[in-house]
């Protein structure tokens, strides 16, 4: 099946008439081409936003909340759908698809519809001089939204709703590796009746109609979900044009386990924090610290539920581990297994690659669990993305707090334990935007979502993405 741009309310060829090989990662092959969109296509889609602009941001706050929570509805009567072209383009279950990414994907779009019409800005009285202030939040104009293949839909509408819900046109780029569900996406926004031009969808690689968007003058911010060292580069291109950004990266998120915890609800949201998704979700807790007193048990009995995981076809019901998304990933992974095994780590279960019957080309890798000896080491260190989870004691919370802050990123972190002033003492100080105690995944779409050090700059969620995609004005009437 061949994806097209949806630029203008329209589905169109790229004009370069360049495409790329759009793969099913379960099983290797080829099975449709989306656009290699160039230049041209990102102007024609930023003409398109700036001719819809004046229209739609004069639009009532009813009126675009009437028409994202369409969009909404009309997601969840095509889950199925949906979730079917999710699990197909990306190798995720596709039970997962239908119970996380499609739902999500509604949910952000009637969050955002509903937020739109609570969204207050302050007023200040200046006492004693006759005069008021109050903010005007006005809409940026066109902006960029650029997402990652791990979660295609759930963050490619993450970014799309808030953007258009504050007033704004968008020009969006999913990742090419998973362009499907964004291009059905069209046909929803047609059909919910979202304006023409409102949002344009064009699609292609990163280094050619990612860098387009970023570089294009007319396009004022940026908000963007991916790998650390592409957010550098975006940072740097946009910087000397001084768009706003927004930039979500990656994460090495550590899992830390005390003693005193709820022992099998921990184990049981330890297999899915490490696992969840092929492992493929930047919150996933990939570093799992544990505390020496109940290190041994942990280790037997989180392997033995590990050893338990199916991996197998994305379409099967029993399937808790799909296929990883691409033939380069699942190499990249498996290298990092063997850098693992080369700087000393013991492979307590998985490493390899799983042939599933019928499917012999499928991106298969069993859930690896690598116990190490060092904080230090790059398992430990650098973001895998992947089935991999690296294992460790500890002694005192201090030491844990230590090993837990030394690493370059700072997305999230789930604490487990029932010690409250341990709780609140450890929340404080460990470098991370998101503090999960004794759960992991528990969203609330209100809340400020986004990382420290290299996992990003500003927070999406709530009014905070109300806040981004508008620009504050202050007005000042003396009387
Ligand atoms: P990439 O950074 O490779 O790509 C992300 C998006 O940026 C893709 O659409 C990509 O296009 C595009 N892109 C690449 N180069 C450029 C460029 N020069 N200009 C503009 N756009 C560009 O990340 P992945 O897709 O590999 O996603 C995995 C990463 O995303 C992980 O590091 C993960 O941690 C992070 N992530 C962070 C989250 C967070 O909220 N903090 C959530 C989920 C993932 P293309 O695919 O065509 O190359």
């Amino acid at each position: 099946m061949n994806i097209q741009n949806y630029i203008n309310g329209q589905f169109e060829n790229p004009i370069s008439k360049e495409w790329i090989d759009n793969y099913n990662p379960a099983n290797g092959d080829v099975y449709g081409q989306t656009p290699n969109s160039s230049k041209k296509d990102v102007e024609k889609a930023y003409q398109s936003a700036k001719a819809a602009f004046k229209q739609w941001s004069l639009t009532t706050l009813e009126e675009r909340s009437k028409i994202l929570i369409k969009i909404s509805e009309l997601l969840e009567a095509n889950l199925d759908r949906f979730a079917e072209a999710e699990s197909k383009d990306n190798g995720k279950p596709i039970s997962l698809a239908k119970a996380i990414d499609i739902p999500r994907a509604a949910s952000n779009f009637r969050f955002f519809g509903n937020a739109i019409t609570q969204f207050a800005s302050e007023s200040h009285e200046s006492v004693g001089k006759n005069a008021i202030n109050y903010t005007l939040r006005q809409p940026i104009g066109v902006v960029g939204c650029i997402s990652p293949w791990n979660l295609p839909l759930y963050l490619f509408t993450w970014k799309i709703a808030p953007a258009i819900a504050a007033g704004n046109c968008v020009v969006a780029k999913p990742s090419e590796v998973t362009p499907m569900t964004a291009y059905l996406l069209g046909e929803i926004c047609n059909e919910a009746g979202l304006p023409e031009g409102v949002l344009n969808i064009v699609h292609g690689l990163g280094t050619t109609t990612g860098q387009s968007i970023i570089q294009h003058p007319g396009i004022k911010a940026i908000s963007f979900t991916g790998g650390t060292a592409t957010g550098a580069h975006i940072a740097k291109v946009a910087a000397p044009m001084f768009k706003k950004l927004s930039l979500e990266l990656g994460g090495k998120n550590p899992n830390i386990i005390f003693a005193d915890c709820d022992y099998d609800d921990m184990l049981k949201t330890t297999v899915l924090s490490s696992f969840a998704n092929q492992g493929q979700i930047c919150l996933c807790g990939s570093r799992i610290l544990v505390e020496a007193s109940i290190y041994e048990k942990f280790k037997e009995d989180f392997v033995e539920k590990v050893k338990q995981l199916k991996v197998g076809h994305p379409s099967k019901d029993t399937t808790n581990i799909g296929a990883l998304v691409s033939k380069s990933h699942l190499e990249k992974v498996l290298n990092y297994i063997d850098i693992g095994k080369n700087e000393g780590g013991k492979i307590l279960c998985g490493g390899n690659k799983v042939i599933v019957k019928n499917y012999e080309n499928g991106y298969y890798l069993e859930p690896t669990i690598i116990e190490i000896k060092t904080n230090e080491c790059r398992v430990n260190q650098e973001e895998i993305f992947g089935p991999v989870v690296t294992i460790m004691p500890f002694e005192t919370e201090n030491d844990v707090l230590e090993m837990a802050n030394k690493v370059k990123y700072g997305l999230s972190t789930t604490l487990w334990t029932n010690d409250l002033k341990r709780t609140m003492r450890m929340s404080t100080q460990l470098q991370a935007g998101i503090v999960w105690v004794n759960t992991w995944m528990l969203r609330d779409l209100r809340t400020p979502f986004g990382g420290i050090k290299a996992s990003g700059v500003g927070r999406e969620g709530g009014f905070e993405a109300l806040r981004f995609f508008t620009e504050a004005k202050n007005v000042c009437i003396k009387y």
